[in-house]
């Protein structure tokens, strides 16, 4: 069978790894890469010529099948399939980009931590091959699966605490968790509330709405006072599209009636995000701007990048937080922590202590998990 056949990755190629990729949001996931990513390719001044998406799931026959309908796409990506049978060895092996959305989706009545145990279970024994398999002092690791909020530190804990040749890797400079969906549902929410009062002619043009905190229920912060949209919203008007931005994913749960949670958006989301890490890596770019969420303290328990010392204090601690960062190649530079002390009085005196005191039970929960967890090498 071609499509399974690994071809050799030499250095003139990007490799991208999807673990999960046989699932709702893989799928749609490798279907933009595989029909996109070309264009950055013909951008790129450096040497890599080549793009290559590596493709791996539990399920070896649904990943099988995913891959062999992609290797079909007329472009010049090339793609793998990978799942136990063959080692996930062999997917992660090179890769400059993990994206992770494996795991099991939200049902109607399920809050994302629901999926807790079953997900920090996976999470952990991907983190643990990633360890094994990839250069730590290289590879970008994108968090998709739920809940993030403690998924991530369940990632960067885990690899530090368990895998000694971390330490000095920087690698959890380079291990995010992926909130931008709550950023495309607030610039679309605000856009479509814009219209149906009559507020904006810009019709064709997205505003922009940084979201901030963490990515569930209340822990979501979208900054609406500091959209680029002139908007005269009403007080009930922004109540409604606060709750709607942080229970968005209900909306998606609700109507696939126990088909799962959003997977379109998610792929669209995780799409722009991994498109900018692609950049970067082929020079493109020399630096991503974006909102992730990311550990704040390094393995050495100082500020993971200029700017953190000075979000510490203003959410009170909490050691990881989604907040506007610069990214270079070695992982976050540069952590944007005036976009707190822009807030307005609303957002900093009622959403944020709501944001930060459950996040921290959700960071705690995390970390609880791999304190726990007996070393499986
Ligand atoms: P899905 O069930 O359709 O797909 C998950 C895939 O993961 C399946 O193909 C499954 O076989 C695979 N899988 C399970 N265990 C694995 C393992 N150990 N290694 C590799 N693959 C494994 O689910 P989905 O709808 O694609 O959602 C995936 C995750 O993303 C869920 O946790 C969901 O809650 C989360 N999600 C996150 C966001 C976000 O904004 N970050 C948005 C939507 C969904």
């Amino acid at each position: 069978m071609p499509h399974s056949v690994t071809p050799s990755i030499e250095q003139d190629s990007l490799k991208i790894a999807i673990l999960g990729a046989a699932g709702g949001i893989g799928q749609s996931l490798s279907l933009l890469l595989k029909a996109q990513l070309q264009y950055q390719l013909k951008e790129s001044n450096r040497s890599v010529t080549h793009i290559h998406l590596a493709l791996y799931d539990v399920n070896q026959e649904a990943i099988n099948g995913v891959t062999a309908d992609l290797s079909h796409i007329d472009t010049p990506i090339s793609v793998s399939s990978h799942s136990p049978a063959g080692g996930i060895e062999n997917c992660l092996h090179n890769a400059s980009i993990v994206v992770i959305p494996a795991g099991v989706p939200r049902k109607p009545g399920m809050t994302r931590d629901d999926l807790f145990n079953v997900n920090a279970g996976i999470i952990s024994q991907l983190g643990d091959s990633i360890a094994e398999c990839c250069d730590l002092s290289k590879v970008f690791v994108l968090v998709i699966s739920n809940p993030v909020n403690s998924l991530v530190p369940v990632m960067v804990s885990n690899i530090l605490k368990n895998h000694p040749q971390s330490r000095n890797s920087g690698i959890e400079r380079r291990i995010m968790g992926v909130t931008k969906l709550d950023i495309v549902r607030a610039s679309t929410f605000l856009r479509e509330i814009n219209i149906e009062s009559g507020l904006t002619p810009r019709v064709n043009s997205m505003p922009d709405v940084p979201v901030i905190g963490g990515h569930s229920g209340e822990t979501i912060i979208p900054l609406f006072s500091q959209s680029n949209f002139l908007s005269r919203l009403n007080e009930d008007q922004l109540k409604y599209l606060i709750h709607r931005v942080q229970y968005g994913g209900d909306e998606v749960v609700k109507a696939k009636n126990g088909k799962g949670s959003a997977t379109l958006s998610m792929a669209h989301a995780g799409y722009k995000c991994v498109v900018q890490f692609v950049s970067l890596l082929l020079g493109n770019i020399d630096q991503i701007h974006g909102t992730y969420y990311v550990p704040l303290k390094d393995a050495n328990n100082f500020p993971i990048a200029p700017g953190a010392d000075q979000l510490l204090p203003l959410v009170d601690g909490a050691g990881y937080f989604a907040i506007p960062l610069t990214i270079t190649t070695k992982g976050v530079s540069y952590v944007d922590y005036d976009t707190v002390n822009r807030m307005n009085d609303m957002e900093r005196n009622e959403m944020l202590p709501v944001c930060v005191s459950q996040l921290k039970k959700n960071i705690d929960k995390g970390l609880e998990f791999v304190a726990s967890r007996s070393v499986s090498t």
